[in-house]
């Protein structure tokens, strides 16, 4: 699962197209706009630029429901894997947007959680936080730590505020969109994971709900909610271990601080 220069080279130019789209998004999505328009123009702009959104028609077993968007977009009390909608987008939603895409064989996966106008302060404060607790997370990514001192970085940022989710994780990507190792996004001692190397690309992306961890997977085999109905957020980065230390593949230039 180790990248060699050649093969980063190709993930860099992926996570760049999903970085660039994103920063597009930060534009577009406002009070009026529904998650099947912005669905349609991410899945226009992956197309234009020689890619494949990797969400679309994804399944991980054959009896399984196809996922019908190119991003999943997650309003409010979602969670993750939320399909894009005819519903309009009103001030005060939190959505997150995940996207993956596929280009030139070589996989960029990423999220965001927008903030959409007058948000209550206390869900903005846990969107910084989880950012705030990834940008942690990526900075231990260096050659002799442990996958599991990601689980612990992002923990240790979140303190027992909020609900990790526990039952979805990151992961590596490379050739394909989700490759070993699993990235449990709490601490767990008995969890060290394998050792870090350089050429490993990790998609770390914590899910943290305002409420309970406690989620569910709703009738259509793909939204996952919270249990308690509160809003949660979700931010995801690729990131290579390199000689230099990490490197953001999707880096959008939104990290400030
Ligand atoms: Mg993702
Ligand atoms: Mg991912």
């Amino acid at each position: 699962m180790l990248k060699n220069t050649l093969q980063l080279d190709y993930m860099r130019q992926s996570g760049k197209l999903v970085a660039d789209i994103f920063n597009h998004l930060k534009t577009v999505i406002k009070p009026g706009v529904t998650g099947l328009e912005i669905d349609a123009i991410v899945e226009d702009m992956i197309r234009s630029r020689g890619g494949r959104p990797a969400f679309k028609n994804y399944t991980q077993h054959p009896d399984m429901t196809p996922f019908p968007g190119s991003i999943c977009w997650s309003m409010n009390e979602e969670v993750i894997h939320g399909f894009p909608s005819n519903i309009k987008v009103k001030d005060g939603d939190v959505i997150s947007v995940d996207m993956g895409v596929d280009l030139n064989g070589y996989y960029g996966d990423s999220a965001y959680t927008f903030l959409v106008g007058n948000v209550d302060p206390e869900v903005r404060k846990m969107s910084d936080l989880t950012q705030k607790a990834l940008w942690e997370a990526i900075q231990i990514c260096e050659p002799g730590n442990y996958i599991g001192d990601i689980g612990k970085a992002i923990e240790s940022v979140l303190k027992k505020q909020y609900g990790i989710v526990r039952e979805f994780c990151g992961h590596g990507i490379g050739t394909k969109l989700h490759e070993k190792p699993s990235i449990v996004n709490y601490y767990d001692p008995k969890r060290k994971g394998p050792k870090m190397e350089i050429g490993m690309v990790l998609a770390i992306e914590p899910m943290i709900n305002l409420g309970t961890e406690r989620i569910m997977v709703k009738e259509d085999g793909w939204t996952v909610v919270t249990q308690d109905g509160k809003p949660s957020c979700h931010w995801e980065h690729t990131v290579a271990i390199t000689r230099n230390g990490p490197v953001i593949l999707t880096d959008r230039g939104d990290f400030n601080f």
